[in-house]
């Protein structure tokens, strides 16, 4: 049977048998009745200086009949395996997708690991390619249209540090943080309470994501860019992508927020667009040492923070 403990308090120089303890201590059992256990969610409480805690949810597996729980911390919990649900018409072609950001690579990404196959066009290049043409952009100013900082494998983030905080509270999130994590992410990033890629891990976790998708069966074409969408009786027959014809009867549009020619001439062909409410964050930038010094006091520069 496995439990959720939360709130667990722990000193920083705190380790895994201490977190083993104090959570046995929860589900009033003994700490050897814990068969196994993994770090749900770590994160760290700052707020009362220079006593700065760890506080951590854990998934513990345990062989004991008799847990009583000592505290509203611990809930049993009944870990599924987020299933995908076919659909019940015949495909007679495989099915596209425009865009390989975030959006597009899921989507490639779970259609592949379901035997669709699917066909994937990228107006930019590769994350390798686009890595130089962004940075002679940087030091020359040359705009690539088609390849930028906006455009190209890994959509428009791909040059951040890969923050993967999200407001929204949604079962299959855990399963990108897994599908990230497999691709090369940090293993923190399946429990931190802000986690993070990191810049140079993206570009990697990128590429890892693509060639699984091929390797599976998909296929990824870059510097590919969608020009019209074909529709007949009101159902979608092709695309026309990089000259080319395509036949296709499900075309997933994960084209972001930033392709206004492509906008344009969806608007055109008469396809309908629902505005989406949106955030507009403005982005401070201080140095690291600033923000640690303000938020962890003299324990600024911990390891464990
Ligand atoms: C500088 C920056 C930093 C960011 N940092 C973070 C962060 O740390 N954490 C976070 O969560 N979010 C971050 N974001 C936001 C995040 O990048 C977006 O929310 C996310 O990329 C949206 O994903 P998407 O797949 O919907 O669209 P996009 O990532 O925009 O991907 C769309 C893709 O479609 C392609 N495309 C467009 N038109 C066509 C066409 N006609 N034919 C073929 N391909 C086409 C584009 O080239 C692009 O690759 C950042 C954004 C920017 C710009």
């Amino acid at each position: 049977m496995k439990y959720l403990v939360n709130n667990l308090r722990l000193p920083l120089d705190c380790d895994m048998e201490d977190l083993k303890q104090a959570a046995s201590r929860k589900l009033g059992i003994k700490a050897e009745n814990i068969k196994s256990f993994r770090i749900a969610k770590e994160s760290v409480d700052a707020r009362r200086k220079p006593n700065i805690s760890l506080v951590y949810s854990i998934v513990a597996d345990i062989d004991s009949p008799s847990v009583k729980p000592l505290a509203d911390d611990v809930k049993p919990v009944n870990e599924t395996v987020e299933q995908f649900t076919p659909g019940n018409q015949k495909l007679n072609k495989r099915p596209v997708i425009v865009g390989f950001g975030p959006a597009g690579m899921f989507a490639g990404l779970i259609l592949a690991v379901n035997g669709y196959r699917p066909l994937i066009i990228e107006r930019g290049q590769s994350v390798g390619k686009r890595t130089g043409i962004v940075k002679s952009y940087w030091e020359n100013g040359k705009l690539d249209y088609e390849t930028n900082v906006q455009f190209g494998e890994g959509g428009a983030g791909t040059f951040s540090d890969g923050k993967l905080t999200t407001r929204i509270n949604d079962r299959r999130c855990d399963r990108v943080l897994e599908e990230l994590e497999k691709a090369g992410a940090p293993e923190e990033i399946l429990y931190k309470a802000r986690p993070h890629i990191g810049s140079d891990n993206l570009k990697l976790v990128v590429a890892n994501i693509r060639n699984k998708i091929i390797d599976l069966g998909g296929e990824v074409r870059f510097n590919t860019r969608l020009e019209r969408i074909t529709i007949r009786n009101s159902r979608v027959t092709g695309i026309s992508a990089g000259g080319e014809d395509i036949e296709a009867g499900v075309v997933i549009l994960a084209i972001g927020h930033s392709a206004r020619d492509t906008f344009k001439s969806l608007l055109n062909a008469g396809i309908s667009f629902i505005q989406k409410p949106f955030s507009i964050g403005v982005r401070i930038e201080h140095p690291q040492e600033l923000i640690n010094r303000a938020q962890y006091g003299s324990l600024a520069g911990h390891p464990r923070l």
